[in-house]
């Protein structure tokens, strides 16, 4: 009966050519969550993508699932978290936001796990050490929060394999293995000649190089890619329809509801039926460089570590029917201090700064006078906020990482990993600068030479101490997890006294934006009134942030737009049996 409709327009004015219930834009973790809990509902759901590759920014990602309250750390005791986390949450965002939103999040996040965990084969462990990002604040939690996804054998997905989206190459082994974080830091003890390092190191190697003879990356996925290749297995296994490198041109209201999109594939235009709704989840706009010029800070940032495909037409096409963008909120994006860098073949690496090296002992960040202006282990988004903070007055942008040979070969520096014995390309090319002196160093990277060389001798002083009486480092549990805990008296303070010296410039990258569109707790996208636009949702970085572009802890982006995905399928299934209850009563 469903396929006899196909191509009759159910209204007067549209021929569709395809009918579909439920229209997902975009297949990074907010997109593929809709679509799959579409499928499950039993709805005929059809997925676009409009590149070549399943994931998005996701698929580059940590994969970390910020989701407070979650089954997992009740099983471990845990309780009251959600309570815990709204006050958290409300001391961040302090009003700037409707309140409903934050409590609608942290009620149906657990929710949303529990159910793909028992719906589809999508599959989590606890991310126990995490400390959330703004320690200060009351609430906020030592770990537990943040999800990770189980390693996904991407063998499974057969054919589809090369569909989903590449890592950062920056951020994996040998041009294609994975590894997860606490891999990392496991596999970093290898300098200290740890026998479970190495065992761990052959053990990945020897999958990888069996990967290499058949794929051109290992399979062994991880993190954010183990996340998307996941879900995109599941949809597979539910014969959801994905449409790749297709872009809708328009969207279709008819009496004021979304019901219908006009997507080019390949030479044709396709008039799609969406019956009960429409989802929008194509990232925000972190890769337009048109809308970074129309509403980021200044210097406005050239680059990003977030997925090309993600330049807001999603945003675009919902405006033109009446959907509204929220308010300019303090940021309008979620922001990663990277160094850049050109790669041998010829295009351009962003290094996002994440936790391997700000919060190490013997580091400092400068502006242009040579002097710190942050606590430099503070979240990525923090770093960054407060390089534009501070550029209003002293020119910030680009902050220089500064360190010394011990440290480089300790800890590594953005690109360039622990124990790197040659340096030369990495100079050569300009990324890395060095210097036998600390005002040497300062002349070659433009900042004032006396101020670095007091701030130096400052920080070799609290390295002694353990006592940043400048800016706190060290101070609290999150810095103190990403310094080096065999190093004391503060894991994150050490001295900068063994030349040669070094530095790497880092700028503001956007990591996604949170800019976004107007929603309720149903992600429905609001009109200029504040009423929704019915059969219109909005999830993921199209959502306008509900935490006021705040960045609570690891794992919020991906936390929220999945809760966000989840809550949208299920208002549109509930208004369709409300609808039919009536329409039957009646
Ligand atoms: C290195 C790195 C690490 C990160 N780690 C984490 C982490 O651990 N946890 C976390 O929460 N966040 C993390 N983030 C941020 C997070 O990855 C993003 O915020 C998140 O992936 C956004 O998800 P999304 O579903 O909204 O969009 P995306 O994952 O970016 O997917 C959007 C997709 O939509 C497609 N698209 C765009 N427009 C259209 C259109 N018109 N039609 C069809 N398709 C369209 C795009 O091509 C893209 O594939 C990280 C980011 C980076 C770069």
């Amino acid at each position: 009966m469903r396929d006899a409709e196909i191509g009759h327009s159910s209204s007067a004015n549209a021929a569709w050519d395809e009918e579909y219930d439920f229209v997902v834009l975009g297949s990074g973790a907010a997109g593929l969550t809709a679509a799959l809990v579409a499928a499950i509902e039993g709805m005929r759901t059809l997925l676009i993508e409009k590149s070549d590759y399943i994931g998005g920014t996701t698929a580059r990602s940590s994969g970390s699932v910020w989701t407070p309250n979650n089954s997992y750390q009740r099983a471990a005791g845990v309780t009251g978290d959600d309570q815990a986390a709204l006050e958290y949450l409300d001391s961040l965002v302090r009003g700037r936001v409707d309140r409903v939103l934050r409590e609608t999040f942290i009620a149906a996040g657990p929710e949303m796990l529990d159910y793909l965990e028992k719906n589809a084969d999508v599959r989590f462990q606890m991310y126990r050490h995490a400390p959330d990002y703004r320690q200060e604040l009351p609430g906020a939690a030592q770990g537990g929060r943040p999800l990770e996804p189980l390693p996904f054998d991407g063998r499974s997905l057969g054919k589809q394999f090369d569909r989903v989206g590449w890592p950062l190459p920056e951020l994996m082994l040998f041009g294609g293995m994975m590894v997860t974080r606490g891999e990392a830091a496991r596999l970093l003890k290898i300098t200290r000649f740890s026998l479970d390092s190495f065992l761990l190191g052959a053990r990945l190697v020897l999958r990888y190089l069996f990967d290499r003879m058949r794929y051109k990356r290992g399979t062994r996925l991880v993190l954010g890619n183990a996340l998307a290749g996941r879900l995109f297995k599941c949809l597979l296994d539910r014969d959801v329809p994905v449409w790749f490198n297709s872009k809708t041109t328009r969207l279709i209201a008819e009496d004021g509801r979304a019901c219908g999109l006009i997507v080019r594939r390949g030479s044709s235009e396709v008039r799609v039926h969406a019956r009960r709704g429409i989802v929008l989840a194509g990232g925000g706009f972190p890769a337009s460089s048109e809308l970074r010029e129309r509403y980021f800070p200044k210097p406005v940032a050239s680059y990003t570590a977030a997925f090309e495909g993600c330049t807001g037409d999603t945003l675009r096409l919902a405006q033109e029917i009446g959907g509204t963008l929220g308010p300019p909120e303090e940021d309008v994006a979620l922001w990663f201090p990277s160094s850049i860098a050109k790669r041998k073949d010829g295009s351009t690496a962003v290094y996002p700064h994440i936790v391997l090296d700000r919060a190490k002992p013997g580091l400092v960040a400068v502006n242009s006078a040579g002097r710190r202006f942050v606590d430099e282990a503070v979240s990525y988004h923090e770093f960054t906020r407060a390089m534009y903070r501070a550029h209003a007055t002293v020119p910030t942008i680009p902050a220089m990482l500064v360190c010394d040979s011990r440290f480089l070969w300790k800890y590594g520096l953005g690109m360039i990993r622990p124990c790197t014995p040659f340096l030369k390309t990495y100079i050569e090319r300009g990324y890395l600068a060095v210097a036998n002196s600390v005002e040497e160093l300062a002349r070659k990277i433009g900042v004032d030479a006396a101020g670095l060389v007091e701030t130096v001798k400052a920080n070799n002083q609290f390295a002694q101490t353990g006592l940043d009486t400048e800016f706190g480092r060290g101070n609290n549990s999150y810095d103190r997890g990403n310094g080096d805990a065999q190093h004391h008296p503060n894991p994150c303070l050490g001295p900068i006294d063994k030349p040669p010296y070094y530095a790497v410039a880092v700028v503001p990258t956007p990591l996604g934006t949170s800019l976004g569109l107007r929603t309720n707790a149903k992600s429905q996208v609001l009109d200029a009134s504040g009423q929704p636009v019915p059969g219109l949702y909005a999830c993921g970085n199209d959502q306008h942030s509900i935490v006021a572009g705040e960045y609570p802890g690891t794992g919020v982006q991906l936390g929220l737009g999945m809760t966000f995905a989840y809550l949208a399928v299920m208002h549109a299934c509930r208004s369709e049996q409300a609808a039919n209850t009536v329409a039957v009563g009646g």
